[in-house]
C-alpha cells in the first residue's frame, strides 16, 4: 500500500501586489520557494522523518537574503539581528523552541536541538546560545545575516514612528517574512517549523508568535501540522495554530474549514493581518490567508508541486 506524504511551506504573508513586484525578483523568490520544498519532499520520499523534512526545507530558506529568517532578517531598533523559531513533532507532541538568538546561524535547527536535547520547550536569548555552544554550534557573527535591504528598512521605520511594516523602495517590502513549514511523512508523522528575524524597529527583547508553540507552530499527529505568519502580537493572542487543531479535533472541520475559519475570523476583525499553511493526516495542504499575497509551496500527496505569490492565484 502506498502511504501518503506530503509536503508545504511560506516564505511570509502580507501586502504582496503584481503591479509592485518586479520580474527578476519574482523569478528568485519562485526559485527560492521551489528549492526549499524539494528539499523537504526528498527527505520524505527517501523515507525520512517529517521533522527532517520540516527543518531541510526552513533552512533552504534562512539561509536565503530574500526571506525574514536567518540571513536576511530584519533589524531591531539597535540594528541587530534577534531570531525567533520552533519546531513540533506531532507523535509525542514534543517542542523546542528559540527566541531572541543573535548568532546562531540556523535557528530553525537550535529549536530541533532544544527539544532533542534538553529538558526544557523555549529557550531564549544568551542562555539559548550558550545551549547552542555546548552542543557544538559555530558562533555566526551579525555581518552574515546583515542585509543592506533591511538596513533600510529599518531608516523608513524610524523616520516613520512605527516597527511591524514598513514602505521602502523594495517591492516586497510590506510584508512579514517569515519562513515555514509542514510535512506528513510515509510513517504518518506530522510536524511543523517557523522562523523568522521577527518585526522591524522591534524593541526590548520582543518575542514573536514563530517561537510560541501553540501560536506560531503546532503538531499534533493524526491530525494536523501548522505554521503561521503575520503580525504576531496577534497571533499569539488568537492561540493561532492550535486553534486550528481543535477546531479539527472538537469539531471535525476539514482542514481548509478550520484554517479559513481562523484565518478569516475574529483574528482578521482583530486587524491580525497574515495567514498560514496547515496539513491534515492524509496529506491534504491548506494555505489561507487574509492579505493580498503569501509567499507559498508544497508538493502533494500525488507529486504535484505548485508555487504561488499572490492571493488571488488560481
Ligand atoms: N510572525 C512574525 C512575528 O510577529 C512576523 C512574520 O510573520 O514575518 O514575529
Amino acid at each position: 500500500m502506498n502511504t501518503p506524504f506530503s509536503i508545504a511551506i511560506h516564505g511570509g504573508a502580507g501586502t504582496i501586489l503584481r503591479e509592485q513586484m518586479t520580474p527578476e525578483l519574482e523569478t528568485q523568490i519562485r526559485s527560492a520557494l521551489e528549492a526549499s520544498v524539494r528539499a523537504g519532499h526528498k527527505i520524505l520520499e527517501q523515507g525520512g522523518d517529517a521533522l527532517d523534512a520540516v527543518i531541510e526545507a526552513v533552512k533552504v530558506l534562512e539561509d536565503s537574503p530574500h526571506f525574514n529568517a536567518g540571513k536576511g532578517s530584519v533589524l531591531t531598533s539597535k540594528e541587530m539581528v534577534e531570531m525567533d523559531a520552533s519546531v513540533m513533532h506531532g507523535k509525542q507532541m514534543e517542542a523546542g523552541a528559540v527566541a531572541g538568538v543573535r548568532h546562531i546561524k540556523n535557528p530553525i535547527e537550535l529549536a530541533r536541538d532544544v527539544m532533542k536535547n534538553s529538558n526544557h520547550v523555549l529557550l531564549i536569548g544568551e542562555g539559548a546560545e550558550e545551549f547552542a555552544f555546548e552542543q557544538g554550534y559555530e558562533y555566526t557573527e551579525q555581518d552574515y545575516f546583515y542585509t543592506d535591504r533591511r538596513y533600510d528598512q529599518l531608516q523608513s521605520m524610524k523616520e516613520k514612528g512605527l516597527f511591524a511594516l514598513s514602505e521602502s523602495k523594495y517591492p516586497d517590502d510590506n510584508k512579514y517574512g517569515t519562513v515555514g513549514a509542514v510535512a506528513l511523512d510515509k510513517q504518518g508523522n506530522l510536524a511543523a517549523a517557523t522562523s523568522t528575524g521577527g518585526v522591524t524597529n522591534k524593541k526590548y527583547g520582543r518575542v514573536g508568535d514563530s517561537s510560541i508553540i501553540g501560536a506560531g507552530t503546532f503538531a499534533e499527529n493524526g491530525n494536523v501540522a501548522v505554521s503561521t505568519t503575520g503580525m504576531g502580537e496577534f497571533f499569539i493572542r488568537k492561540c493561532v495554530a492550535s486553534d486550528v487543531a481543535a477546531r479539527m479535533r472538537y469539531l471535525q472541520e476539514d482542514v481548509k474549514t478550520a484554517s479559513e475559519s481562523v484565518i478569516q475570523g475574529e483574528l482578521k476583525t482583530m486587524g491580525g493581518e497574515g495567514g498560514l499553511i496547515a496539513l491534515d493526516s492524509q496529506g491534504s495542504i491548506s494555505y489561507a490567508m487574509n492579505s493580498s499575497g503569501m509567499y507559498r509551496a508544497g508538493i502533494d500527496t500525488q507529486g504535484r508541486i505548485e508555487i504561488k505569490i499572490y492571493a488571488a492565484e488560481s
